[in-house]
């Protein structure tokens, strides 16, 4: 009840009840358009999916090029509310085959950047310990700005299909969404694809929840890098530029508009935005403490952050949902990406998995819904997608923790970390029988390897 006076005494919520009442009937008419070649009988499935980000918008993308109807609600006000950060790397197998699925591998070849596969590993003082790149043809891994993946998404969807300005409270029994200013209460299916801390993972398995994986982060920016700071830009060399040291590290990475984006991370209590004694959004602040933190780090990596400009300053623990879980499945509601496995950034995989997870969970639906199936043979399609995404994902979180380790927790030197680094990334690409092989062979050539290093 009380909730019901918030929303009849907030006059922006009651535009939003009007908005909602405009949207039907084009809705509907997409439903009706979406439903003419089915079984007369069947009314469409109630599909509702939580968040527009790359998980949602992929899976929304590819049910609408089977005319599967559904309703994506997005806490943002707006597609570009707020920065949508870095670059990001697709792989082949899991996030180009999403794109491609999804008939958007013509726009993604415009904006995608297949000569930002360039990569440098190095530690403080910029000693080269690993360089790929640039144009590697076995293993292209093209880079493209988050923001336009973004929008080359929401683009792609029916209109309206995005209902913007919805953050989700929480899922009560029965599927009700409650969102802070209306209630849903008609889904057949969810789809909780809102990122970590999901209110819709939190409603099937409400006993598991993301824990903080020991590691810090600020996200900054070089604008116009090529002017603003030309030895760094050419040292980035269009991809991107990764430095640690004793559990910290700097990630350099041109972004598609001009500008490097700027990462620093460092291991961290998880109170330490309160205790730093710094505003962590401060930009001037942050830089001052992060070169405290570079003290003995070389010049050109501490002029990455000294170049830093005033438009971005983003500061944010990394937390992990545990390693290898599952859940028991609940009728009518499930949760893909980042939702499902929240992970650190440090292996890469986190658009990838959510892109694979939404092909595949938009294929089983599809087949299913084809197949004249209701939601009793949608639910078991999806059940089926879950299992499978157990399945995948334990790797990816496995391969991830690992890593984070690796790169924030070690006390070896940098130049013994990389060659272990190396084997997880390899062994979470190989089955487990080659798993001493990929051992052997790696560490055979760090051996050789390092003495060239000094
Ligand atoms: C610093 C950093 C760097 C990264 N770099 C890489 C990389 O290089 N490669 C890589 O593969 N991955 C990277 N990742 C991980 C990657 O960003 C995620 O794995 C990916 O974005 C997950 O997609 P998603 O759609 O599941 O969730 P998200 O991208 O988190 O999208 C969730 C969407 O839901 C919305 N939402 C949230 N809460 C609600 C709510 N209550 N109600 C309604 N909507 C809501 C959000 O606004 C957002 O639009 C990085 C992550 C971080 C933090």
């Amino acid at each position: 009840m009380s909730e019901v006076k918030l929303w009849m005494t907030d006059a922006r919520v009651r535009r939003d009840v009007e908005k909602i009442e405009e949207a039907r009937p084009p809705l509907i008419l997409f439903w009706l358009s979406a439903n003419a070649g089915a079984r007369p009988t069947m009314p469409p499935l109630k599909i509702s999916i939580i968040g527009a980000g790359p998980a949602g918008c992929m899976l929304g993308r590819i049910l609408s090029l089977s005319n599967i109807p559904f309703q994506i609600y997005e806490s943002d006000e707006s597609p570009d509310y707020r920065s949508q950060g870095g670059s990001l790397d697709l792989h082949p197998g899991t996030g180009l085959a999403a794109m491609k699925d999804a008939k958007l591998w013509d726009e993604f070849l415009k904006y995608g950047r297949f000569d930002g596969d360039y990569m440098l590993v190095a530690d403080k003082d910029l000693r080269p310990l690993m360089q790929f790149g640039p144009g590697n043809k076995l293993n292209e891994r093209p880079e493209i700005d988050r923001a336009e993946l973004r929008r080359i998404l929401a683009e792609s969807l029916p209109e309206g299909s995005i209902k913007w300005g919805y953050r989700l409270r929480r899922v009560e029994e029965g599927n009700v969404l409650v969102f802070d200013h209306t209630i849903v209460t008609d889904s057949d299916l969810i789809v909780g694809c809102e990122g970590g801390w999901s209110k819709v993972q939190s409603y099937v398995a409400p006993a598991v929840k993301p824990y903080y994986s020991g590691v810090g982060y600020h996200g900054l920016r070089i604008p116009d890098a090529a002017n603003t700071a030309p030895d760094v830009y050419k040292l980035v060399n269009r991809g991107s530029v990764f430095a640690a040291s004793n559990g910290k590290r700097i990630t350099i990475q041109q972004l598609g508009t001009g500008a490097l984006s700027v990462g620093w991370c460092s291991s961290r209590p998880e109170n330490w935005m309160e205790t730093c004694g710094y505003d962590p959004h401060n930009v001037e602040q942050v830089k001052e403490a992060i070169l405290k933190d570079m003290e003995y780090w070389g010049p050109l990596l501490r002029e990455a952050i000294e170049k830093v400009g005033e438009d971005l300053c983003d500061g944010k623990n990394l937390y992990m949902l545990p390693v290898g879980w599952r859940w028991e499945h609940r009728r009518g509601a499930t949760f893909i990406g980042d939702a499902a496995h929240l992970m650190t950034p440090f292996a890469g995989e986190g658009v990838n998995a959510a892109f694979d997870d939404a092909r595949k969970l938009a294929a089983a639906i599809v087949r299913a819904v084809q197949a004249g199936g209701g939601p009793g043979e949608v639910d078991k399609a999806v059940k089926a997608a879950e299992e499978d995404m157990f399945e995948r994902m334990k790797v990816y979180q496995r391969q991830t923790d690992e890593v984070t380790k690796l790169w924030f927790f070690s006390k070896e030197d940098i130049k013994d970390v990389i060659p272990k680094v190396m084997i997880e990334h390899a062994k979470a690409k190989t089955p487990t029988v080659l798993h001493p092989l990929i051992w052997g062979l790696i560490s055979s050539y760090w051996f050789l390897k390092k003495r060239t290093l000094g």
